[in-house]
């Protein structure tokens, strides 16, 4: 039974390498259009490279005895050419790992994509997946425009190739009408793969197919911000805020606020305290039909509104006063979410504010 163990080593590292290339080789030629997946490969094959190279340089001193046994090996060719580790040999047996480095880049995205909400996933993280602006994404996908946060998981979006406005053709619209409408370039919509691909630019003028998507590139829509209108009145006496806000929540923030986000998401496990920002009057407990869930408005009788959506429990009820810090509330998904957060706004004097740089102490860290 025993046998040289430097050649059975060496033979064994040799054909595993072989059987490592034609595989590489063949799942190039197969997924040539896939390159997710021949980019994930090539990274395990990285480090199969490395650790096939690690085993031969320092495994030689290994016992016949010690050798772990697979048994899925096939029987050691007699006839192989010895591991060749010569980096300036064109010929050597580390080829696999100039496949790693000669991988071709990532294909630029030129189609609609289209996605699926996952769990955790808002409108922010899912434009930067896939390098785009979060406006472009909502632009895109119409019951987003007045409320980026009515994301549900397992709902179908549709990511535009590029920044812009991706717009369903009308009838009697043109390339001119619509570069208008949007405050974007002719020429950009011309000069567009996607749009190419889908309408006839070759004819004079161009023809658009109705009811077809077109990419608008660089094009803007003006951005809503809804109203959500409550008709709870502030008694005179109510309790009247600080003006010194604090985080209602430890958490880590999955969403900044932004032009369609007039917020900030703040996300911890399920059923984490949420505390008032600041002394005021509670106005509203209750369900949210438009995306909120179950919601929390307190008034804080001095221009300045907090609202504290998605929860999973209340603490207070409406026409209370609290006190900065009082538990109101616990975190949860309610409503139009994907996920346990707390979507925080401020508003002072009926306009949003970007609670970063308004509420004190230490802004909580992005979440990983
Ligand atoms: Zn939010």
């Amino acid at each position: 039974m025993m046998q040289d163990p430097t050649r059975e080593l060496t033979t064994r590292v040799h054909s595993l390498a072989n059987r490592v290339y034609v595989r590489v080789e063949n799942l190039k030629y197969e997924n040539a259009n896939n390159v997710s997946l021949l980019t994930r490969l090539t990274a395990h094959l990285g480090v199969i490279a490395l650790v096939l190279i690690a085993l031969l340089l320092s495994g030689i001193q290994i016992q016949a005895q010690q050798q772990p046994r697979n048994y899925d090996e096939p029987a050691p060719q007699e006839n192989l050419p010895d591991v060749n580790l010569d980096p300036t040999n064109p010929e050597n047996d580390l080829r696999i790992s100039v496949i790693v480095n000669t991988a071709p880049a990532k294909k630029e995205r030129r189609d609609v994509t289209q996605y699926t909400v996952k769990p955790g996933d808002n409108v922010s993280v899912i434009a930067a997946r896939f390098g785009i602006t979060p406006d472009s994404l909502i632009w895109a996908n119409g019951k987003l425009e007045d409320n980026p946060d009515a994301l549900s998981v397992g709902q179908d979006l549709l990511v535009p190739p590029v920044n812009g406005v991706l717009h369903q053709v009308a009838k009697g619209e043109t390339i001119q009408t619509i570069a208008a409408r949007f405050k974007a370039d002719p020429a950009a919509i011309l000069n567009d793969p996607f749009n190419q691909s889908i309408h006839d630019f070759k004819s004079s003028p161009p023809v658009l197919v109705e009811n077809a998507f077109i990419m608008v590139p660089g094009g803007s829509k003006p951005i809503v911000i809804r109203k959500v209108q409550y008709s709870a009145t502030t008694p005179q006496n109510a309790i009247k805020g600080t003006s010194n806000f604090q985080w209602p929540t430890a958490a880590c923030v999955s969403q900044y606020y932004w032009g369609g986000h007039p917020g900030i998401d703040l996300a911890n496990s399920k059923g984490t305290a949420v505390v008032a920002s600041d002394a005021g009057y509670v106005e509203f407990v209750g369900w949210d039909n438009s995306g909120y869930g179950n919601m929390i408005l307190i008034n804080h009788g001095n221009g300045a509104v907090t609202r504290y959506a998605h929860l999973s429990a209340f603490a207070v009820n409406a026409g209370q006063s609290v006190t900065k810090g009082q538990l109101i509330g616990r975190i949860g998904s309610t409503g139009r979410s994907t996920g346990p957060h707390l979507h925080f706004e401020l508003i002072v004097n009926g306009v949003h504010r970007n609670p970063v740089g308004i509420v004190r102490g230490n802004t909580p860290g992005r979440c990983r």
